[in-house]
């Protein structure tokens, strides 16, 4: 009651300094019971029948309070991960450097992780950091107030009880949730140093929940910005993948900009944003996916890094030709260079890449019309994909809106209609075939990609 009271009376206490946390009741934070799913309220339940302690944890709390629903719910509990999975019969440990348990209820996957300690608190459990700082290894379990204190944000350390139908807060995470400010826990440069990851996720949690990001932790961004060069390529993969299918897709890459995150250290940014002729399409492509999302449809990762790349591509195809190069092993050659660079820097999975490349080797091909060429182009893998893609480029004034208003068109058209739509194969495109039916290697590049 009395430190209640000194507290409110002084105002904040300092992060990282506080002692005991505290405990909202419902009445305060307002969560219903059955906003969780069942599947994260009984790990919850059953953990706790078993003595443990057990909490929704994170992302999912931040969510519920900001009246966002939650992606997924995640249990953070004091049992090991080896305690967990004696308490559940659907359960496996997964990871390596810090295990977890998935825990299966029903269709639902649950995360369940063991507190984990705050490294650098205690010299024997001092994480192993790389000259710039950042933590290479982090893999202590620790007490629910350690793990609190090695969380990012504020807003991201508050503990859910759906059996007490408790918050527990160490943090003032609620008051800032409350403010809409997002607030590091500690000294800023020191995490985002541990971390810089953290950077990118301030931004984009900071225009996910519409929250301002508080000016301590704002203002060592801009000095540490080149640290997101140390990222490894797989999570800098994720985290843009995130960002980008965040739903404020626009909002983040504006805000990585001001916050000068993008320019020579992410290439794939540097891309979109320095190149005034690419800008309009790529802003048209986020704003398609953020509508998409917002629509609840299901976002492509590959069609979303096409976009982004595809002027890029254009680029060079162009150098290539006017080099001397044949159009379609040019645009081979240049769609393989601009994957490669950016594969330094960034892990773009072998599928994805996969995919890219199917709408990429695909778009010259629309604009052939006549004869059975079209017919083929429908039977094409990514299709729809490939379509939606040339629709962007229409509207973004890079080819004619005719050509994807025809294809739209053929695509709904029964067969008859079809045949009408073709344009007549023009005379010189009749000698192109025939010389290529005497030389078939000729023709193999633009028929099958790869
Ligand atoms: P979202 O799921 O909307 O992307 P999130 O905050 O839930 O956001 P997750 O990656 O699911 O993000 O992480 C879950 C929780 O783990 C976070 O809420 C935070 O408490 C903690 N966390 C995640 N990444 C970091 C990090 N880089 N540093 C410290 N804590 C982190
Ligand atoms: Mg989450």
């Amino acid at each position: 009651m009395i430190r209640k009271f000194i507290s409110r009376v002084l105002g904040r206490k300092a992060p990282g300094h506080t002692g005991d946390p505290s405990v909202i009741p419902h009445s305060k934070h307002g969560i219903r019971r059955d906003a969780i799913s069942n599947g994260s309220r009984r790990t919850v339940e059953t953990l706790q029948e078993n003595g443990y302690k057990a909490y929704v944890v994170g992302g999912a709390v931040r969510d519920l309070l900001a009246g966002i629903k939650p992606k997924d719910f995640d249990v953070a509990t004091d049992a090991t991960p080896e305690q967990v999975r004696q308490c559940f019969r659907r359960s496996r440990i997964i990871g390596r450097r810090f295990q977890i348990v998935h825990v299966m209820m029903g269709q639902e996957t649950i995360e369940v992780t063991t507190f984990r300690g705050h490294h650098g608190q205690q010299d024997s459990h001092r994480a192993h950091t790389d000259e710039q700082g950042r933590v290479l290894r982090d893999n202590v379990f620790g007490s629910q107030k350690e793990d609190a204190a090695r969380r990012d944000f504020t807003v991201n350390a508050l503990y859910y009880d759906p059996v007490a139908e408790t918050v527990v807060d160490y943090h003032q995470g609620l008051a800032d949730l409350k403010q809409r400010t997002l607030r590091m826990i500690g000294d800023p440069a020191t995490r985002y140093r541990e971390d810089p990851v953290r950077m990118l996720r301030a931004v984009r949690l900071a225009a996910k929940l519409d929250f301002a990001i508080e000016q301590a932790t704002r203002r060592p961004i801009g000095e540490l910005a080149e640290l997101v060069e140390n990222i490894p390529p797989s999570r800098l993969f994720d985290e843009m993948l995130k960002l980008l299918t965040s739903g404020q897709a626009v909002k983040c890459v504006q805000q990585l900009r001001t916050e000068g995150l993008h320019h020579g250290l992410l290439p794939m940014l540097d891309v979109i944003l320095d190149q005034p002729l690419g800008e309009r399409f790529v802003m048209l492509a986020l704003e398609n996916t953020d509508r998409r999302v917002h629509e609840g449809k299901p976002i492509s990762p590959g069609f979303l890094f096409a976009t982004l790349l595809w002027h890029e591509v254009l680029a060079k195809w162009e150098v290539l030709k006017s080099g001397g190069e044949r159009p379609i092993p040019a645009l081979f050659q240049a769609m393989d260079e601009v994957l490669d660079v950016q594969a330094e820097k960034l892990a773009i999975t072998r599928r994805v890449a996969g995919d890219i490349k199917d709408i990429w080797s695909v778009q010259p091909r629309f604009e052939q019309r006549s004869g059975k060429r079209p017919y083929a182009l429908l039977e094409q893998p990514r299709f729809k994909a490939s379509l939606d893609f040339l629709l962007l480029r229409a509207e973004s004034g890079e080819v004619d809106a005719e050509l994807a208003e025809w294809w739209s068109d053929f695509l709904d058209a029964d067969g008859e209609t079809r045949a009408a739509m073709l344009l007549p194969q023009k005379p010189d495109e009749k000698k192109k075939r025939r010389r290529r039916k005497r030389k078939p290697e000729q023709s193999a590049p633009a028929e099958t990609p790869q």
